[in-house]
């Protein structure tokens, strides 16, 4: 039940070259980025992720929590409008809630409703539609073809969240957009170093050139918060070299979330989303989902029940989440778990 997708926060080369850059560069910089906070490896860092997503240029946070606290109001004014999903990610929320555009909330991945909202926006000089690429409480990704094309009829900016996306969707990883095939249309992405890409910490913002040299001047989250420490950029930064060198980890990580889904789906489970190593088990009901996941670790498996109001009423679940460490042998030994624990407590028949 991590968000370690691809393993790599255990990888060899990864844990050398936070110690090398631990030893290298020291613990931190007691700083932040623009007194005395940046050293060579935050700028390697920042060109290796615009390179990685094919943008032109990137900057580090803290979190990506702050990257999404920092970028709407940086970017946006009252002249403006914003568009999100009803259903985005906690941080975008406060991130627009600090923003002082028009806010509208469109219905979760709702062409029509966005539709609506975007000629209702017409009004305003600027329009940025802001969505999670997969959304990760159920799996489910952005349609983010048909939200590109809605955004070039209606002239906005499209804004992707690739927390649940960056480093293993699409053929080389690279997030939502290469799945989809519209990489040369959304124009900024935000996304962590704190899941697949080493687990350790930090997030960023890439995009053109210009939104970020804005960013480095008024964005606060990144003006006034400490420099990521070099023990955390050694790992993201050997995590990308890992997955720019090969795409063997992203693949075999879909063909896991494949065998998964279908065997579960085969044993009379209900997994939500499609294709995404994010597998929620629909069970409904809160107490049932959390029997069966004090179930599930009593068999050595550790997934987590998730329940109101984390989730709606009514659609209790327990979240699994596939990682490319698993082997064949780890996933059919879940679902085999799952099945049994499943007829005990009358999930199956
Ligand atoms: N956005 C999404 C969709 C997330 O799932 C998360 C993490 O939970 C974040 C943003 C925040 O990322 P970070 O942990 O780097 O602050």
């Amino acid at each position: 039940c991590a968000n370690n997708y691809l393993g790599l926060s255990s990888h060899p080369e990864v844990i050398r070259a936070a110690v090398e850059a631990l030893e290298k560069f020291g613990a931190g910089l007691s700083s932040v980025r623009f007194i005395c906070g940046t050293q060579s490896i935050h700028k390697d860092l920042e060109e290796k992720i615009a390179r990685f997503h094919q943008r032109e240029d990137a900057i580090l946070y803290a979190s990506c929590f702050d990257a999404n606290a920092g970028i709407f109001e940086a970017l946006l004014t009252p002249e403006d409008a914003v568009l999100s999903d009803e259903l985005n990610h906690a941080s975008i929320i406060d991130g627009i809630r600090l923003c002082k555009a028009n806010k509208y909330r469109y219905k979760h991945m709702d062409m029509q409703d966005l539709e609506a909202k975007l000629q209702d926006a017409q009004k305003h000089r600027l329009r940025l539609v802001a969505t999670d690429g997969a959304f990760s409480m159920d799996g489910d990704i952005a349609p983010l073809r048909e939200i590109c094309q809605l955004a070039q009829k209606y002239d906005a900016l499209v804004f992707i969240d690739e927390c649940h996306a960056t480093g293993f969707l699409g053929p080389n990883g690279r997030g939502t957009d290469e799945l989809l095939g519209v990489m040369d249309k959304v124009t900024i992405i935000n996304s962590t170093l704190g899941k697949a890409l080493g687990g350790a910490a930090g997030g960023y913002t890439t995009g053109p050139k210009p939104l970020i040299d804005l960013l480095r001047q008024r964005s606060r989250p990144y003006l006034f918060s400490n420099s990521l420490p070099p023990a955390v950029v050694g790992c993201a930064s050997k995590a990308l070299d890992l997955l720019m060198e090969s795409n063997a980890i992203a693949q075999s990580m879909a063909a896991k979330t494949q065998r998964f889904r279908s065997k579960m789906t085969a044993a009379g489970f209900t997994i939500s989303g499609k294709d995404h190593p994010i597998c929620p088990v629909m069970l409904g009901d809160a107490r049932l989902a959390a029997v069966m996941a004090d179930d599930m670790l009593n068999r050595g498996i550790y997934v987590i029940g998730f329940s109101y109001p984390v989730v709606p009423k009514g659609k209790a679940r327990i979240r699994v989440q596939i990682s490319a460490v698993h082997s064949d042998e780890d996933i059919d030994r879940c679902v085999e778990a799952f099945t049994e624990v499943g007829r005990k407590h009358g999930a199956l028949p």
